[in-house]
């Protein structure tokens, strides 16, 4: 099933955040994201799949976040993520068996009914976490897409030879 997977399809507002809008008088909102997430998205594209943002809102902040982790396909302004979703298909010929969504709210429960394998983090709405074919137990914000990534490459037995790519080679001699 994971073996399959190409294309994650990411929300932001409580995935890729814990979810809090930090709203500053006269700026823009502030986003904290968790570099555990940037490094396995890093993992995941070197692995040869995609990765998609998806997210109802529009802000600077995420472009530029999309952009430090090089994920190219950044959807913004998506009230209907169904639509997004339905997008992000066409244009990179994706099936819906091939995709992983993301997600932790209603706005999510169209892609999440639709992909292949819908996930929901530890920190989703219980409507959301009951239409998911797996629960993290990180929270959004907090790790939980790294999480996403470590289940779905274990799954297609590509995680431990994607990292050792940066371990030390081994000393001979030494186990
Ligand atoms: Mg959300």
């Amino acid at each position: 099933m994971s073996k399959s997977i190409q294309l994650l399809v990411l929300d932001v507002d409580g995935v890729l955040t814990d979810g809090r809008l930090l709203m500053v008088e006269n700026a823009g909102l502030i986003k904290a994201f968790h570099v555990l997430d940037g490094g396995a998205i890093r993992l995941w594209r070197e692995s040869g799949r995609d990765v998609a943002i998806l997210t109802a809102r529009r802000s600077p902040a995420v472009a530029q976040r999309a952009n430090e982790l090089g994920i190219e396909h950044v959807l913004q302004g998506f009230d209907d993520k169904l639509s997004g979703y339905e997008r992000l298909c066409r244009e990179l010929g994706a099936s819906d068996e091939s995709i992983c969504y993301v997600g932790d709210d209603f706005l999510d429960l169209r892609p999440m009914q639709r992909c292949g394998y819908p996930v929901a983090v530890a920190s989703a709405a219980p409507e959301v976490k009951r239409v998911a074919a797996y629960v993290t137990g990180r929270s959004g914000g907090a790790g939980a897409v790294r999480e996403v990534v470590q289940h779905l490459l274990s799954r297609a037995g590509q995680w431990n030879d994607l990292v050792d790519k940066y371990r030390l080679a081994p000393i001979a001699g030494k186990g």
